[in-house]
């Protein structure tokens, strides 16, 4: 018979968040084990980073995003131009950020660095799925802890793997949360149409541009790449009809932007359609399971905080986790803490919300708007 690896911790999901909290994890000597299939198709939105995210790497043990990520990987966003409430463009120089000016990253590079982090700091990792779970009393700990069973793999992976804690860090996905029926609000019906099409030679706009139109939002940014990403955020069924017109989609992006170089509308472009609608489990971390990241708050992308938003989940999770494990007296207390860090960013990232949404009154009687107020 064979034996089933057995941990304190297992984290499902190795993107930002799960990375993170497994970097954690591992340096307070946790047995954490990382499990994700690495699923992604070629490439992944959210490519902005804000100047504070250098808080978060460094106490990650990362000493900056040079310190991350090749040069080739990043580059410095000098500023956020936006016409958002009014025709006019709004220069937001990086230069007066208290914090220090973001940068434009390649996603996947990103994703793939901090999980070699995790790595490198000794987290053993299973490049599979989870596809079932079960509550399970074998764990020797005070949670009944969870049997799971993992998708069969070309990665000599085991098929189950036991452990007292389960980390959600599964995206937008929501895998272990919504497999629990923990129950998900969400708030608004927002999807995104994204493409990346290859920029024009020597195209010289460093900065991420936004503009609000009557039937939603745009954003672009030149990747270091050399790729220049265009996303739409607009009501499910706008991006369902504008998916099947690409042309159509490039024309519209032209127009709104005016940009010194435009993008060739005739080229065979492929839209990926995301959703990008505010949503939250009622409950993040109860005795056994937590979430992280996404899965415990997915935020508007017009707010660009997801990433950094994972990072700081993973840390404070972590820091909850360790202090469960070490004082279990104290886990009710500490889950509860936890629990009220995720609320609070809730309503923070709700109230500039509202803010920034109520800020565009020309189309407030469009569908679109309507449905963000
Ligand atoms: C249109 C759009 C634009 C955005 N732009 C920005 C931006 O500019 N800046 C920014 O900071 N944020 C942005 N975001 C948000 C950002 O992308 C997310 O907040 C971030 O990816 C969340 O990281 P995460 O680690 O929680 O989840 P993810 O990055 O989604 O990672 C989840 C991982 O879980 C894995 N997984 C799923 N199911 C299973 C399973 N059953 N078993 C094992 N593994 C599993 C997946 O393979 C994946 O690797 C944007 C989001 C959208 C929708």
């Amino acid at each position: 018979m064979f034996s089933v690896p057995q941990y304190d911790v297992v984290v499902a999901g190795a993107g930002p968040a799960g990375s993170a909290v497994a970097i954690m994890l591992r340096r307070a000597g946790v047995r954490v084990c990382l499990v994700d299939a690495l699923r992604t198709e070629g490439l992944k939105v959210g490519e902005s980073l804000p100047g504070a995210i250098r808080r978060l790497l460094y106490a990650l043990g990362i000493n900056g995003i040079d310190d991350l990520l090749p040069k080739n990987h990043y580059r410095a966003c000098v500023a956020n131009v936006s016409a958002w409430g009014s025709e006019q463009w709004t220069y937001q120089d990086a230069l007066t950020n208290p914090e220090g000016g973001g940068w434009h990253i390649d996603r996947v590079a990103f994703d793939a660095a901090l999980r070699q982090r995790a790595l490198l700091a000794g987290v053993p990792f299973c490049q599979t799925s989870i596809t079932d779970f079960t509550s399970d009393q074998a764990t020797n700990s005070n949670n009944p802890g969870y049997l799971i069973q993992l998708a069969p793999s070309v990665h000599q992976t085991p098929a189950f793997i036991r452990t007292a804690w389960l980390i959600d860090a599964t995206g937008r996905r929501a895998f272990i949360s919504r497999r629990l029926q923990k129950g998900r609000q969400r708030l608004g019906n927002q999807m995104a149409g994204a493409c990346w099409v290859a920029a024009a030679p020597n195209d010289p706009d460093h900065t991420t541009r936004i503009k609000s139109v009557p039937d939603g939002w745009w954003y672009t940014s030149l990747l270091p790449s050399g790729f220049r990403v265009i996303c739409f955020q607009s009501l499910p069924v706008t991006i369902a009809t504008l998916r099947n017109d690409s042309t159509d989609f490039l024309r519209r992006f032209n127009t709104a932007f005016d940009l010194p170089q435009p993008i060739n509308e005739q080229q065979p472009i492929s839209i990926r359609a995301v959703d990008a609608s505010v949503s939250r489990p009622f409950r993040v971390a109860e005795p056994g399971l937590l979430c992280v990241g996404d899965a415990a708050l997915s935020n508007d992308p017009l707010s660009s905080q997801g990433i950094f938003f994972s990072l700081y989940s993973g840390l404070n999770g972590a820091e909850a986790i360790v202090q469960c494990l070490t004082t279990p007296s104290m886990a009710t207390a500490t889950l509860e803490t936890y629990q009220r860090q995720i609320d609070e960013i809730f309503a923070a990232n709700q109230r500039s919300r509202t803010y920034f949404y109520a800020s565009e009154s020309r189309y407030s009687s469009e569908s679109f708007w309507r449905n963000h107020c």
